[in-house]
């Protein structure tokens, strides 16, 4: 999909000095690309086998929502603090400086044994492996990874065990 990686926007020392931001949004104002993107990953065997997705705070929300819809799997959301209501299971993960922690909801969680987890990027791996460790210590299996970025040389892959799979490797 060359046109795909044309939408790609990049930002140079954004949010912080260093990083070089990848915008996906770009995706999403060009509906036939975007439908394209969707069918490609719903039709993936990682999909196909989870039970459920579960997709991550914010940019996640956006591919993952389209790919429950197309795939007709449930959906349950990985949030940031202070973003969710009811009971909540919460895992703290470290960031470059500082750390920081995503948070499910307890009941919706209960609800499905095999997760796809779906994000807009791969970078270092720390924010899925996040993710992983919460469904994992919640006796959950991990089916795999869909992201539509991933970023090669930071290697998160490597962090995995389950299979991975991105649409553009940058
Ligand atoms: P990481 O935990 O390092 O794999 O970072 C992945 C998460 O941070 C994803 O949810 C991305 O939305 C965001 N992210 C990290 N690095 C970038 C980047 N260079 N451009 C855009 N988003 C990024």
């Amino acid at each position: 999909m060359k046109k795909l990686k044309e939408l790609i926007e990049t930002y140079q020392d954004f949010p912080n000095k260093g990083i070089e931001f990848k915008d996906v949004l770009g995706i999403i104002q060009e509906p036939r690309i975007f439908r394209e993107l969707i069918l490609e990953m719903s039709s993936s065997q990682i999909i196909k086998n989870a039970e459920a997705i579960i997709s991550i705070d914010a940019r996640g929300f956006i591919f993952g929502s389209a790919i429950a819809l197309q795939a007709s799997k449930p959906m349950i959301v990985a949030r940031k603090p202070g973003k969710l209501p009811g009971n909540l299971i919460e895992k703290d993960y470290k960031l470059e400086y500082g750390k920081n922690s995503l948070s499910v909801q307890k009941k919706a969680l209960q609800k499905y044994n095999s997760y796809a987890i779906v994000d807009d990027l791969l970078a270092t791996g720390g924010t899925v492996n996040c993710v992983f460790n919460l469904l994992e210590s919640n006796h959950k299996k991990v089916v795999g990874l869909l992201v539509v970025i991933e970023l090669k040389k930071l290697a998160g892959r490597l962090k995995f065990k389950f299979p991975v799979e991105s649409s553009i490797s940058l």
